[in-house]
């Protein structure tokens, strides 16, 4: 499923399915949500501790497929300090990288995750955990479906 991804991208998607950032419970968590992909089996709960607007730390824990974990491990390292605002347009950027292949300004590793619009079934993998994140910072305790939102 890696053929046309490059070399560099499938590298950090394997190493970050292989050992995840931030795995880990967050005992100190003002917010959490859950996500879930019921076509793959992919079940995450991201765990946020906020001040204020800006998110201090991210975790993640739970199982799933290796674009789904990676996602997650890569969004735990993207979304700490940032602002609300500054996660609900990361989101975006991600949302259209992943469904188009393309990005605009500098992404940094998350550009790892632009080859997944070739594989369309693993669209809502890769997305699943900016769902539940996007939940969790912005405070709906619940558990985001990929059956149920709209793309
Ligand atoms: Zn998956």
């Amino acid at each position: 499923m890696f053929d046309d991804l490059t070399d560099l991208y499938q590298q950090l998607i394997l190493d970050h399915n292989k050992s995840p950032r931030n795995f880990r419970v967050l005992p100190n968590a003002n917010r959490t949500a859950q996500g879930a992909n019921p076509i793959c089996g992919d079940n995450y709960t991201i765990y946020a501790r906020m001040d204020g607007d800006v998110v201090k730390e991210v975790s993640f824990q739970g199982t799933g497929c290796a674009i789904s974990k990676a996602s997650a491990s890569i969004l735990t390292e993207s979304l700490k300090g940032k602002t609300m605002a500054e996660v609900k347009s990361l989101f975006g950027k991600v949302h259209d990288m992943v469904t188009t292949g393309n990005w605009n300004g500098d992404v940094g590793k998350l550009a790892a995750l632009a080859g997944v619009h070739k594989f369309p079934v693993r669209v809502k993998c890769a997305l699943l955990p900016w769902h539940a994140a996007l939940a969790a910072v912005e405070g709906r305790d619940e558990t985001v479906s990929t059956e149920t939102e709209k793309e």
